[in-house]
């Protein structure tokens, strides 16, 4: 049985409690659901000698809440929490559809967006749904509170910006998008994703406006398709328009082979993705995520 390293428990109660105990500890480290950080300390990859647990503090970090035309998600909301909410089912599709397909019901019920966030795997499919809605990441720590554009947070895998004693406080999106969808490929159910993609955008009649694209385990983070983006924007699709744009945003991806496919695998599943995402996000009623198993 593969056991963590000691370690000290600290429950924070209040998030400048948080701040205050992890700036005074250089081996300290926050735990929101455990979720990616206790496997983590199991396989002896992470060992912090103290441990400040975030999940008493819903009162200030559990919501999720509109802002204007934007949108404000804690960092304790959990996926469970983005699944249900009706604001992101109107406003920000692309967010629950993605849900659907992260891990199980029991990691749902506790990983939280926030842990994910800054947990930084490249693989993680919150993020790339949140960079097609511009997400930007709040952020507070000793020296005040921040914000930064989602596509600029990540440095590189398990990578942030996130200086000493700092939190993620909130995912905040300055607009929502009428339309949205997310399609994963993996092995098998719960599984993390050989590829997937998220699409946003809104219709002006009938032509896509304010497209956004992002590639999802195709990169050392999270990636956007800016050329793909262009392609589509202010066109109305048809399949010939769709079809260069899933080629657009295959050679824009960055994939390496692995356990779940080679290079040349993963960008056909990106080529293959985005036209079925637009497709998706254009048809009415859609709202619960899609995946294709690849065995
Ligand atoms: P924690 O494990 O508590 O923390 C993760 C990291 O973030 C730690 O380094 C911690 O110090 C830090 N952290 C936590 N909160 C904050 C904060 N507010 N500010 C700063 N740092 C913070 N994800 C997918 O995207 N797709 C999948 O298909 C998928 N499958 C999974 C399957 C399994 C079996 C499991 C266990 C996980 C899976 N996940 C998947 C990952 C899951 O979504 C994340 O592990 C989880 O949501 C992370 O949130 P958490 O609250 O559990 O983070």
């Amino acid at each position: 049985m593969q056991v963590p390293a000691s370690f000290e428990y600290v429950v924070a109660t209040s998030v400048d409690d948080a701040i205050a105990k992890l700036s005074a500890d250089d081996d300290a480290r926050v735990i929101a659901g455990g979720h990616s950080l206790l496997p983590m300390m199991k396989l002896r990859l992470a060992s912090p000698g103290t441990l400040i647990d975030l999940s008493h503090l819903e009162s200030e970090l559990r919501y999720i809440r509109a802002d204007g035309p934007g949108i404000r998600i804690g960092a304790l909301a959990t996926h469970r929490d983005v699944i249900e909410s009706p604001l992101l089912a109107q406003r920000a599709r692309v967010l629950p559809d993605a849900e659907h397909v992260i891990a199980d019901p029991l990691v749902r019920n506790l990983g939280t967006v926030g842990g994910s966030v800054a947990h930084a795997d490249s693989a993680e499919d919150l993020a790339a749904a949140l960079l097609t809605l511009d997400a930007l990441v709040g952020i507070k720590g000793p020296n005040g509170a921040r914000e930064v554009p989602l596509n600029e947070f990540y440095l590189g895998p398990y990578t942030t910006v996130l200086e000493p004693g700092e939190l993620v406080t909130e995912i905040h999106l300055p607009r929502g998008a009428s339309r949205g969808a997310y399609l994963k490929v993996e092995r098998r159910a719960g599984d993390w994703a050989a590829a997937a993609l998220g699409v946003s955008f809104d219709l002006d009649s009938a032509a896509l406006k304010d497209v956004r694209i992002g590639l999802c385990a195709v990169g050392s983070t999270s990636l956007r398709a800016p050329k793909a983006e262009a392609l589509l924007e202010g066109k109305t699709p048809d399949a010939a328009l769709l079809k260069q744009a899933g080629e657009t945003a295959a050679a824009e991806a960055e994939p390496i082979g692995d356990g779940r496919g080679s290079e040349a695998y993963k960008r056909n599943l990106i080529r293959i993705l985005l036209p079925r995402a637009i497709q998706r996000a254009l048809a009415a009623g859609s709202s619960n995520g899609s995946t294709i198993h690849a065995n």
